[in-house]
């Protein structure tokens, strides 16, 4: 039997693996990538479990009353599923407009599929409704590092270059059980002297090994940033010569930063005035130094601004496009840094391109053949486009790809309403996940072992996702879906991955995200490529700013960025905060993982890790089954005591439903983020067999 070497399924780490189909299941096994130099974590060993899973979708399902999502679903054919998604899309536009059609996609599809769905739904149904879930994890990452640094890339380095810093701060982030196999960058570093510095409200794994942990109250990370700059403006540790000649605004920031006082700082955040001069020592002289953002900074209301305070901070340290130094923020999905490239944003354009920009409208309708003034304009972000699904005004027919909303969207009851009061809606899932539980079609789609693609890493590096296995016969992928969809709507669409990857690679040229150099020859090569790569003999970027910034001047842009209170405060009636986040056991939503047994061996059931303290007012006991209750829901968890959270917060992973009935859906007003990580709570003991 052939091995093929691929990469893992799940998290933007992307590591090396090899399949070889064996009889009776397919061999899996860690490969010397240079991302995971052969390790892998127990999600990816157990990937090709999913592969032949019982519960595997094998042929389309429709409703056995049409119409009546209370019927069972049953198997059609492709074309009795295909021709009710054409109707309902044809109904819908003739009745309520082009944009009463929509679709949501995900960080997980690959790169021509996501720029296939960007295509289908601006040119095949001219609709302007298309968001994605990656508007749930990177955007105010992203919409930060677009505005000071004039380009997003979520690592502007290699992620070996870790390994050369001597003090890494790393806010929000807990790769040593998010992503394990990256822990070997720090862990050398470690071995060779280097101090790190992790910010969290909970003891993580991470945070365990770290030199310092500074534990703040979720939501207070920007007040810690401005903090750590005011103490290195107060101690002289600015590299004044490095703001002169490479950047702008920073006059603005060094006032805004003025109230930021060390005492002050410390009641904002609960973090030891001791702990934040140290912090900014290491920073500052225990070079070369480096800022790792991840979504426990940046999901929240003011999570673009978050990103921008530590944006900030390592330009007036002159950290940024210096060797092993400078910030970056840590991609979590597969394909979370190219799915936010290729167009399945709401406002955006393959290349990165802009959709409200004369210009990228103009290239990208000549790729596609169409007029410029037929492509839509910029439709609504992900949870604005979900609060109104079905009703006037608002999508009717949706398509969500790759997806599990019913989960992973905030407020999750009123999303799973708004999913419900769809005039049709249909799934593309391997699994019945709790979305394709509500849908009116659900289409069984390949898995990543079926299919050929490129990914994206969090490094920025191109990579190919490799056909090791035929799907099942009845499995079609999304781009043939796609196609045959676009297809019954009057336009021809290539469902080969490789014609979308040249076609890709044409309508990104010149963008932000340039692809044009890469080939699927090239990656396979070099073990990937690292874009911008403009031209088939341009080497890629694997490190960006050594030599300036893509923005107008050249230079990066400081922003003056203001602590604001968490957009919900805890109060007399939910006086906790909730806080969410992964187990290392399993991913996302859990729709895969959740049916991995060595997974769910290991990690069961979703724990509330709770203070002891907080648990002794409450009279709970380890192991407890408590509610969380906040004004938008309730969820109830088995209780995990840990001296190693704040007793003022409460920490829930949102693998399984539950989590996103509590968080809040208020909104970042630059990147459109909801507020994930911190929400308020009540807590009480539940009775056992009353839920
Ligand atoms: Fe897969 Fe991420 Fe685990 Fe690597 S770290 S094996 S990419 S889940």
């Amino acid at each position: 039997m052939t091995a093929t070497d691929t990469h893992c399924p799940y998290c933007a780490l992307q590591c090396g693996m090899t399949l070889t189909p064996e009889i009776p299941r397919v061999k899996l096994e860690p490969r010397d990538f240079p991302v995971n130099k052969g390790g892998l974590c127990a999600k990816g060993f157990t990937a090709a479990d999913l592969l032949d899973h019982r519960d595997r979708l094998l042929s389309p399902l429709v409703r056995k009353e049409p119409g009546n999502r209370l019927s069972p679903l049953r198997e059609a054919t492709w074309d009795e599923a295909l021709t009710l998604i054409t109707e309902a899309i044809t109904t819908s536009q003739r009745e309520h407009g082009r944009d009463s059609v929509g679709a949501f996609g995900g960080g997980g599809l690959t790169n021509e599929k996501a720029y296939a769905l960007g295509k289908f739904v601006r040119v095949a149904l001219k609709s302007a409704s298309i968001d994605y879930n990656g508007r749930f994890c990177m955007s105010s990452a992203a919409t930060a590092a677009n505005r000071a640094l004039g380009i997003d890339r979520g690592l502007p380095f290699p992620l070996e270059d870790v390994a050369g810093a001597r003090t890494v701060l790393l806010v929000g982030a807990n790769p040593a059980d998010a992503m394990p196999p990256s822990m070997q960058y720090l862990d050398a570093g470690r071995e060779v002297g280097a101090r790190h510095i992790v910010v969290d409200p909970r003891r993580t794994t991470t945070a365990a090994g770290a030199h310092l942990h500074l534990q703040p109250l979720p939501g207070t990370d920007l007040a810690l940033a401005n903090g750590l700059l005011h103490i290195a403006i107060r101690e002289g540790h600015l590299d004044e010569d490095y703001i002169r000649t490479r950047t702008t605004g920073f006059d603005a920031v060094r006032a805004a930063t003025n109230s930021y006082w060390p005492e002050r700082v410390e009641r904002l955040t609960g973090v030891p005035e001791t702990r934040l001069r140290e912090t900014v020592r290491l920073l500052a002289t225990h070079g070369p130094a480096m800022i790792l953002t991840a979504r426990g900074a940046e999901q929240h209301s003011n999570g673009t601004d978050t990103a921008q305070a530590y944006l900030n901070l390592a330009l007036a340290l002159g950290l940024v496009g210096k060797p092993f130094s400078g910030y970056g923020t840590i991609t979590g999905q597969g394909n979370g840094q190219g799915g936010r490239e290729h167009g399945q944003k709401a406002d955006q354009l393959p290349g990165y391109r802009k959709l409200d920009d004369p210009a990228a409208r103009a290239h990208v309708a000549a790729v596609w053949g169409v007029d410029q003034d037929e492509l839509p304009r910029p439709g609504l972000s992900a949870y604005e486009m979900l609060d109104r699904l079905g009703t006037d005004g608002g999508v009717r027919v949706l398509m969500v790809l790759a997806s599990n909303i019913a989960v992973s969207a905030p407020h999750s009851n009123h999303i799973r309403g708004r999913l419900e009061a769809l005039d049709f809606l249909v799934v593309s899932d391997i699994f019945r996940s709790e979305t394709a539980e509500l849908a009116d079609v659900v289409l069984p789609t390949a898995q990543w072992a079926e299919e050929e693609g490129t990914m994206t890493n969090l490094e920025g590096r191109v990579l190919r996702r490799k056909r090791a296995l035929a799907p099942p016969p009845d499995v079609r992928t999304d781009l043939e879906m796609l196609a045959a969809l676009a297809g019954r709507l009057g336009r021809f669409e290539s469902s080969d991955p490789r014609t979308v990857f040249d076609e890709l690679r044409r309508a990104s040229a010149g963008g932000i995200a340039d692809y044009q150099g890469i080939t699927y020859e090239r990656i396979e090569r070099e073990d990937g490529v690292f874009w911008p790569c403009p031209a088939e003999d341009h080497p890629g970027t694997p490190r960006l700013f050594a030599d300036g910034f893509p923005t107008a001047d050249g230079r990066a842009r400081f922003f003056a960025v203001h602590h604001r209170d968490p957009a919900e405060m805890p109060d007399r009636q939910y006086p906790y905060v909730l806080t969410t986040g992964r187990n290392m056991q399993h991913y996302q939503s859990g729709n895969q993982t959740r049916r991995v047994k060595a997974l769910t061996v290991a990690l069961p059931e979703p724990r509330a890790e709770i203070h002891p303290d907080l648990a002794r007012r409450h009279g709970i006991a380890d192991g407890d089954l408590v509610e969380l209750r906040s004004r938008r829901g309730a969820a109830v968890l088995r209780a995990r005591l840990s001296d190693g959270i704040r007793p003022d917060t409460v920490f829930a992973p949102f693998h399984w439903p539950g989590a996103n009935a509590l968080t809040n859906p208020a909104l970042d007003p630059h990147s459109r983020m909801p507020a994930f990580k911190a929400c308020a709570i009540a807590i009480h003991r539940h009775e056992r067999g009353t839920d």
